[in-house]
């Protein structure tokens, strides 16, 4: 496929990664662990043939293990991690009243823009780290155990459907004694490019199930791949209500759909909730206009700088016209409704975290808090 040259923030050239990638493969000193964003499941097939919108996460995996990766997970546990940080934030900010709207963090490309543009909403947007930084951020907590017990370096490398996420990879709150949380961050398309230097028949692959315990991700994770499914999922964790037709009703309230600005009003627990789900940077400059005119008023603003979400990043494969990426919108709430655990909070592995390597560590999944070094946080 063609690269594009830019990515949506329109600051960013893209890099080819893929040389250090392999450099890292054929390295039997470094431990390579890969994570895999939601949006890519949906597009890679394209590829190779394949339509919009396929789940191909099971062909991923037997590709990244044929090309040498140790370990294959999902960034989508990841994404359940944020959505449980996120409500918890929401909800403690709605109580006080305090720095409302929240803006969401996990799309560089707005972060990116809203510091540039907007430095005065920089309390507003949630101090939750992106999932692929709370990913790497967990990785390296949990191997580096095995790493001074079997005198491996476990490298973390994240695919993603953009550029904006090597650029956010490479931020100095992302690195720790040099140490960085995620190490290389390919886009769609290099790992395309790789299968096929690889010479490997992506369509023929059987397919491979993901590693424990990161491979396992709840619907909820899974729909971060679109616009509207940060704010999906979050809905999902703060309905107090957990039936399967309350699932239903959020599906309805206006969060999904490709319009670049989308408002609903919802009631969690006798409150009423406004929200907008923007996506594309447009869009979000002039609602965020309107909302410092005082002409709109919200308690929750999800963003995302590609129309339509991460299944439109500019690192996916080419085109992503509007039929293409509805066809992606598609496979992704395939993959929820064929998901057996539908809210992040009820991902097993999610609990086993909380419970386990995240006792004490919750510094290690948000940013701007003084308990951000990895040592000596505080449960927050
Ligand atoms: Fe990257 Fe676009 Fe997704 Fe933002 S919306 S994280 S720029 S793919």
């Amino acid at each position: 496929g063609q690269c594009r040259t830019v990515c949506p923030t329109g600051a960013l050239i893209i890099r080819n990664d893929t040389a250090k990638v392999w450099k890292d493969l054929n390295n039997k000193k470094k431990r390579v662990v890969a994570q895999i964003a939601p949006a890519v499941r949906v597009s890679i097939g394209e590829e190779f043939g394949m339509a919009p919108g396929e789940i191909t996460i099971g062909k991923i995996a037997a590709a990244l293990r044929k090309l040498g990766f140790d370990e294959v997970y999902d960034t989508g546990i990841a994404a359940d991690l944020t959505v449980i940080e996120e409500s918890k934030e929401f909800i403690e900010r709605l109580e006080k009243g305090e720095r409302l709207p929240l803006f969401t963090s996990c799309c560089p490309g707005w972060v990116r823009y809203a510091e540039l543009k907007f430095p005065e909403l920089k309390d507003n947007i949630s101090t939750c780290r992106s999932p692929q930084q709370m990913f790497g951020a967990v990785i390296k907590e949990h191997y580096k155990k095995s790493d001074a017990e079997d005198g491996r370096e476990t490298i973390s490398v994240a695919i993603m459907p953009c550029t904006a996420k090597k650029y956010e990879a490479g931020r100095e709150e992302y690195s720790n004694n040099g140490v960085k949380d995620v190490d290389v961050v390919i886009t769609t398309q290099e790992l395309c490019l790789m299968i096929k230097q690889a010479g490997i028949m992506f369509g023929r692959l059987e397919e491979e199930a993901l590693d424990m315990p990161f491979g396992l991700a709840s619907g909820a994770g899974i729909i971060f791949g679109v616009s509207g499914g940060v704010s999906e999922a979050v809905l999902r964790r703060c309905y107090s209500q957990k039936t399967s037709s309350t699932l239903k009703e959020i599906s309805f309230v206006g969060v999904r759909g490709m319009d670049g600005i989308k408002e609903t009003v919802v009631n969690i627990n006798g409150k009423e909730i406004k929200m907008a789900i923007v996506s594309g940077l447009k869009n979000a400059g002039e609602l965020i206009k309107a909302i410092q005119k005082g002409e709109k008023n919200y308690d929750f603003v999800e963003v995302m700088a590609c129309p339509g979400g991460c299944i439109a990043g500019a690192g996916q494969p080419l085109p992503s016209s509007k039929s293409v990426t509805r066809q992606r919108a598609g496979g992704i709430y395939k993959a929820d409704s064929s998901s057996q655990i539908k809210r992040s909070e009820e991902n097993p592995m999610v609990i086993a975290l909380y419970n386990g390597l995240l006792k004490g560590k919750h510094g290690l999944l948000h940013n701007h808090c003084a308990c951000n070094s990895h040592s000596n946080e505080k449960e927050s």
